[in-house]
């Protein structure tokens, strides 16, 4: 059994990725599933459970201070 839970992901197409490398002019984003669970795979809502973003937490706190070329907000 593969016990690898780390890949990389690309903010701007989403091309994942076993090894680090760049992607759209960038580093692509560090994912360990072993280390993100629970809530951090869910996606944000606001006070009243209305979800903000179809997007993950890991991958929204892994992207705020970083400028994603053609992101949908
Ligand atoms: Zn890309």
């Amino acid at each position: 059994m593969n016990t690898n839970c780390t890949f990389y992901i690309c903010p701007t197409c989403f091309h994942a990725n076993e090894a680090e490398a760049n992607c759209h002019g960038h580093s692509m984003i560090k994912y360990d599933a072993c280390l993100y669970q629970g809530v951090q795979r869910k996606p944000m809502t606001d006070k009243n459970g209305r979800i903000k973003s179809r997007a993950p937490r890991w991958f929204l706190q892994a992207t705020q201070n970083r400028q994603v070329v053609g992101a949908i907000a």
